[in-house]
């Protein structure tokens, strides 16, 4: 769904009731002109971070060219500081999109998550433990 086709009414409802749309100034780490990154409130491992279109869209498929373009500079540049800072070398880079995927902030975000050596028993399958019972698809 394009907010184009929303009424100004309702975009402006969602808007003025996003917490995405009101991210404090000095929390903001980075922005060009069409996405900014954060932190996450509630990291999953320490530089944890969210980034989001500065445009009020709740989907990836919803995003135009110049957002995906500004979507991989700003990704590429929290990698390169979180790499700096925190020294590693292994992300985690997802989507919730949409409900029933888990997405609880209705305004896009694209989480990078560090991962650190030792930070779980056995980091293989990634993402696939979305599903943990289908998660592992190899024998010892
Ligand atoms: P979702 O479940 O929609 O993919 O992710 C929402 C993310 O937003 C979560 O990782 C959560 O920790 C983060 N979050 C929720 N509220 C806030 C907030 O007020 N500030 C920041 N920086 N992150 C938030
Ligand atoms: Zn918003």
């Amino acid at each position: 769904m394009s907010d184009i086709f929303l009424p100004g009414f309702f975009l402006n409802f969602m808007t003025k009731n996003c917490i995405f749309c009101h991210i404090p100034a000095d929390r903001i780490l980075y922005q060009n002109e069409y996405c900014l990154y954060f932190r996450d409130a509630f990291p999953i491992s320490l530089g944890h971070t969210l980034i989001i279109p500065k445009r009020h869209i709740a989907s990836i498929f919803d995003a135009n060219e110049m957002e995906h373009s500004a979507f991989f500079s700003a990704l590429s540049n929290a990698r390169q500081e979180i790499d700096k800072e925190f020294n590693l070398d292994s992300y985690n880079i997802g989507i919730n999109d949409g409900q029933e995927a888990g997405q609880t902030v209705p305004h896009l975000h694209i989480h990078l998550i560090p991962r650190y050596k030792g930070d779980c028993v056995d980091p293989r399958g990634g993402v696939r433990w979305i599903m943990p019972d289908k998660a592992k698809y190899w024998d010892e």
